[in-house]
């Protein structure tokens, strides 16, 4: 075409990025080798795979193969670095963290090319928005191991930290993953998708450069089945953390379950793009175009549903075509392409397959009238209307530039055909009314929400999904959590003690607030003259809907001391009860919407009715464990304390507003997770059960609970509290049984939301396992004890954040 032709047509003409840079690279790299111990290490297999341009369909270069030898020599690597690393000054890692990412920077324009050539993404994305957020998590992650002393004095790194990242943003996610955990004093292995290698180990060389210590980072590429599966199954590794597809998030954790590893899982997701009828649809249009064809769609958290308010669907449809005609799609390399290449043939005909499955099932189809190049994997932008809510396209993860529409009349409507799906990752919200996208944004079930923009991404922000969409964040203070635990939890490893041998306590919190209250003084001749207690005979019932009822199967258990005489009896729940008691909870979940005064308000009053009976609670422990009177009062009044605190925390765990580089603001909303199944531990069985259920309703939660199965008359005993307390019916449901079948049964329902398990080790690995079907959140002791006395072992930050997950609400501003 010559400029004169130009000049008739208007045609954009072709505008490539050059690709000698990395050609060069490339070149001189042939065959890249495993980055171990800050080595280039040859496979011990001598394997290699190669990676393939997408928009070519040709050989890019060949990399390592890592297999089950070298992923342990990785391991080891990651191991020895970690004593060091993990002492290094927050200050040095800082240092480290910001050189890595000035060096990011000043060679931004290899990897933007490498990326584009390697995953088929166009050359616009990757420049002008993967490669500056990657150097942007390393800016801020240095910010946080510098302040790491000061902001989180209480808390270590983990340890050996294994991480397995896909190929729809190749860099991003290894950065969403490294920077943190290096951050904490965290070393890692990492595994890069098969399908997109190249920048992680240019990102390796650039870690050489800057001098990062041997052993911190360790890059080992391959196959999902070899290296990636070593990388789960590895004994020496203390944490997982995926993002990927929802099966393979599945299988890991099945694999891991028991193992004490942690988790976290970002994995698939089918967001919603509601537009209602007075949002402005040009820029509707545009964010369409943003949210599904951004990277063809392959991006966990595209706007793959188009809600649209009925009275508009045909005006924005006919724009929309419109502007799906004038998409340009080629050459990733060419600077002025809409769209790439899809990462991969195989990608391609999933694509291809469940596009045939949508026409079959009846909806209808729509393309530009342009073909796509055909000398590599390309796929037009796709639209498909006259979709039912139920069809496979509407409902499965379709990873490419396929959207499908639906209408709706009602806001309430929009809400339900929003979460109905399996998923939860993000969801957009289009109305010129902020006060109705305000109010929609918290009944959406994601993590992420913007509102009149979509696919917005910060480090402060953290991402992460609700539901199947996986758990834990990323980025943002509480994605660092992922990489931490508690102090006390490495500095104490103590053991489960069983209920016959007296409970040692240390110099605790309680025992100074009882001192100083005259308590303790006061209490032997409370103890010894107790209050009548209710007769022995008397066998509690279960307490599910706010009521007492007998369990399904009529059935009661013997409870014996730990003298092995008899003291009474409790209902014998079953798997009946327990899918009451969760249908219960959920009828309940108006509780999670009323206001932190209001729960606040309750707890007090659940403390202040405890109080009244004290005694009467004290003498019950004394009876089912065998504690002196003085442990039993102890335990009592540390658990009104216990109650004080999370009345006083109900409207103080709050979230926070953020600032990312942008107009407008994020607000990091604290919501409750939903219905929490809370298995008690054997010891403690007032403070244990207490400790638990207090911050799972301080956060606006509904509770199934399964007492201590030796000593459940203490929780069976709050019956009447609740009930005098002012508590909604359902908020509570107590079901006592055995304990590790009743748990199974919370594990595997599908409404449950998350199990806290205090309980064995094989226990734990049960609940683990059987998490899976909904993948809901877990949280297991592993047979370990904490001390419930101790104020930084049993109660504050880290069990209010067990019991609430975050949503960002993304709200620009300004015309
Ligand atoms: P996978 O979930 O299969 O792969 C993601 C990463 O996990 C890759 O590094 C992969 O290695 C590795 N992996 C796969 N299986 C295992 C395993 N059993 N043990 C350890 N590691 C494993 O995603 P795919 O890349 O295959 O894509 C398949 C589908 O997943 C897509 O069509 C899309 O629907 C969805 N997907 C979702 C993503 C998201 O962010 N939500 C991201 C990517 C895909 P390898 O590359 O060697 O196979």
């Amino acid at each position: 075409m010559d400029v004169m032709e130009i000049f008739e047509s208007m045609a954009y003409g072709p505008a490539p990025e050059a690709s000698s840079l990395a050609l060069d690279w490339m070149r001189a790299h042939q065959p890249l080798q495993l980055f171990i111990n800050n080595q280039w290490v040859i496979p011990v297999g001598g394997q290699y795979l190669e990676s393939i341009n997408p928009a070519t369909g040709k050989l890019l270069m060949r990399f390592a193969a890592a297999g089950k030898a070298d992923v342990d020599a990785a391991v080891q690597a990651a191991r020895a670095a970690f004593p060091l690393w993990s002492k290094t000054p927050g200050h040095v890692r800082a240092r480290y963290l910001y050189a890595i990412a000035r060096q990011l920077q000043k060679h931004a324009r290899l990897l933007a090319v490498l990326e584009t050539l390697d995953n088929g993404k166009s050359i616009r994305e990757t420049r002008d928005i993967d490669i500056p957020l990657v150097a942007r998590h390393f800016y801020y992650h240095a910010g946080w191991a510098q302040l790491m002393e000061s902001e989180l004095a209480d808390y270590r790194p983990l340890g050996v930290v294994g991480q397995i990242i896909p190929w729809n943003f190749p860099l991003l996610m290894l950065a969403w993953k490294i920077a943190p955990a290096i951050a904490m004093g965290n070393t890692v292995v990492m595994k890069p998708a098969r399908n997109t290698s190249l920048t992680a180990l240019k990102f390796a060389e650039i870690l050489q450069e800057i001098g990062l210590p041997a052993g911190v980072v360790n890059i080992v590429t391959g196959e999902a089945s070899a290296a990636g599966d070593a990388i789960v199954q590895h004994p020496d590794i203390n944490k997982i953390a995926f993002t990927g597809s929802t099966n393979v998030g599945r299988s890991i954790r099945q694999a891991t379950a028991g193992s004490g590893k942690r988790l976290s899982l970002e994995l698939g997701g089918k967001s919603p793009f509601i537009v209602f009828d007075d949002a402005d649809l040009d820029s509707v249009v545009e964010g369409i175009v943003d949210a599904i064809w951004f990277n063809q769609g392959q991006v966990c958290c595209a706007g793959s549903r188009l809600l649209v308010q009925e009275n508009i669907s045909e005006r924005l449809l006919h724009k929309l075509r419109a502007r799906m005609e004038h998409l340009r799609i080629g050459d990733p390399l060419d600077k002025t392409v809409d769209m790439g290449a899809i990462v991969s043939p195989a990608q391609l005909r999933e694509i291809q397959r469940l596009v045939d499955l949508g026409v079959a099932e009846g909806a209808e189809m729509w393309q530009p009238t342009w073909t796509c190049p055909t000398n590599g994997s390309f796929f037009p932008p796709t639209l498909f209307t006259n979709v039912t809510p139920a069809a496979t396209i509407a409902q499965v993860e379709i990873f490419g530039p396929v959207l499908v529409s639906m209408t709706f009349r009602t806001p309430a409507e929009a809400v339900e055909l929003a979460n109905n799906t399996l998923y939860g990752l993000a969801a957009s919200v289009w109305s010129e009314n902020i006060n109705l996208a305000l109010d929609i944004a918290p009944k959406l079930k994601a993590g992420s929400v913007w509102l009149n923009c979509t696919n917005l991404f910060d480090a402060a922000c953290g991402f992460g999904g609700y539901r199947e969409s996986g758990y834990g964040r990323e980025g943002g203070k509480e994605g660092l959590y992922e990489y931490l635990q508690p102090a006390w939890f490495v500095e104490h490893t103590t053991q489960v003690h069983s209920l016959s041998i007296p409970v040692q306590m240390g110099e605790q919190p309680a025992q100074e607030y009882l001192t100083n209250t005259g308590l303790l003084q006061a209490m032997p001749a409370t103890i010894a003259q107790p209050v009548p207690v209710p007769a022995i005979d008397r066998t509690p019932k279960l307490f599910i809907g706010g009521k007492q009822v007998r369990a399904d199967s009529g059935y009661s258990r013997t409870l014996l001391n730990p003298s092995g005489q008899r003291i009474g009896e409790v209902g014998d729940g079953s798997r009946k009860d327990i899918r009451n008691a969760v249908e219960a909870a959920h009828k309940a979940s108006g509780w999670g919407n009323g206001t932190a005064h209001n729960r606040a308000q309750i707890l007090f009053y659940i403390a202040e009715n405890m109080a009244t009976r004290d005694a009467e609670f004290a003498h019950r422990l004394v009876l089912q464990t065998g504690c002196t009177d003085e442990e039993a009062m102890r335990e009592v009044e540390t658990a009104i304390s216990r109650l004080f605190s999370y009345a006083a925390w109900t409207d103080k765990f709050e979230g926070s507003v953020h600032r990312p580089p942008m107009r407008g603001v994020t607000l990091a909303m604290r919501e409750p997770v939903g219905v929490i199944g809370v298995v008690s531990p054997d010891e403690h069985p007032l403070l244990g059960f207490i400790s638990l259920v207090a911050p799972a309703l301080a956060m606006g939660n509904t509770v199934v609970s399964i007492p201590a199965p030796q000593a459940p008359l203490s929780a069976t005993d709050c019956y009447q509290i609740f009930e005098t307390s002012d508590v909604p019916a359902g908020v509570v449901n107590i079901v006592t049984g055995e304990r590790d079948v009743l748990a199974q049964v919370l594990a595997e329902h599908h409404d449950v939301n998350s199990v806290w398990y205090f309980g064995s080790h094989a226990g734990a690995k049960n609940i683990e396992f059987a998490s899976t079907g909904n993948m809901k959140r877990t949280w297991v002791s592993y047979g370990r004890q904490r001390n419930w006395f101790d104020r930084q072992q049993g109660e504050g930050e880290e069990f209010l954040r067990e019991a609430t997950q975050v949503k960002n609400i993304w709200v620009p501003y300004g015309e």
